[in-house]
């Protein structure tokens, strides 16, 4: 089983619409979207869900108010004000550290799981797909990636699947290295602008440090050719191969807005260019085509 992540320096380069196009191009693979902040590579795979689970992430603490004593403990050692007047904690503040709970002579106060959100494993046509949601203003996605990848790459191990093919998130943070580890190939999107080139190299950066060999795609490679060269000279550079040109193309969006997949949309010149950045990913994990 071949493990690969799509990912970008920047968010809205194209790295879905790639994610998706692999996913079909495979044929049998496992679909990972460990872009858990902004997940949106249902909208391309239309996914009827199997089965769907809670996450739950880092505690609140509560106090049972029938047997707290109200002795003041709990808020002179709570350094984030969390603990009320009338000794109610105020679940935006607290910050789940255990240490009221510790010094509480009756044992009035429980650190509650917090509810952070779901994760899903559903059935698509181009093969299994598992996602999450995260709860709106929760933190940890780094764990909540962490998760969805772990069940897809079991998933694939059930499955007996040839790839995982994962959405992975977009910059340099830490949901971006929970993706890095333990994959095969990181395939860098990126856009023919200045700020696309300096965000790649960033990436390609965090890559490098975990020493995982990168692809790069360069998506509407055409809209601006010297940057697209400036894109090839940086590659070459950083000892990075450019697995394939996408061109611009208006029908792209509207695959998306359709929220079908654009290999099975598109004209032939744009998926032809797709099939094409598959095939020198393939060649280059040494795979069959
Ligand atoms: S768990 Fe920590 S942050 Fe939360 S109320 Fe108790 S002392 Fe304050
Ligand atoms: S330390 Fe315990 S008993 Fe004292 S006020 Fe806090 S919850 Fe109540």
């Amino acid at each position: 089983m071949k493990k690969i992540a799509v990912i970008s320096g920047k968010g809205g380069t194209g790295k879905t619409v790639v994610t998706a196009s692999f996913a079909a191009l495979a044929s049998c693979g496992v679909l990972a979207d460990c872009d858990v902040d902004a997940a949106d590579l249902h909208l391309l795979t239309k996914p009827r869900k199997r089965e769907r689970h809670e996450f739950r992430s880092g505690y609140t603490a509560k106090i049972n108010p029938e047997l707290c004593k109200r002795c003041g403990r709990c808020r002179e050692v709570c350094r984030f004000e969390a603990v009320s007047r009338d000794f109610e904690i105020d679940s935006i503040d607290c910050e789940g550290c255990g240490l009221c709970e510790k010094v509480c002579p009756c044992n009035a106060v429980v650190m509650e799981e917090n509810f952070s959100g779901e994760w899903f494993i559903s059935d698509t046509e181009y093969g299994t797909l598992v996602h999450a949601r995260l709860g709106i203003g929760e933190e940890n996605s780094g764990k909540l990636v962490s998760l969805v990848k772990q069940v897809a790459f079991d998933t694939a191990e059930k499955e007996k699947a040839g790839y995982v093919i994962i959405d992975g998130p977009p910059g340099t943070g830490c949901p971006v290295i929970a993706t890095l580890s333990d994959i095969d190939l990181a395939v860098v999107v990126t856009e023919p602008t200045l700020s696309g080139i300096h965000d790649m190299e960033r990436v390609i950066g965090v890559a490098g440090h975990f020493g995982i060999s990168v692809a790069v795609v360069i998506n509407k490679y055409d809209l601006n050719s010297e940057n697209s060269r400036l894109i090839e000279e940086n590659a070459g550079r950083n000892n990075v191969f450019i697995c394939g040109h996408i061109p611009f193309s208006a029908s792209v969006n509207e695959a998306v807005v359709k929220g079908v997949c654009p290999v099975n949309f598109c004209e032939a010149e744009v998926v032809e260019k797709i099939k094409d950045s598959w095939k020198n990913i393939l060649r280059h994990l040494g795979d069959k085509i």
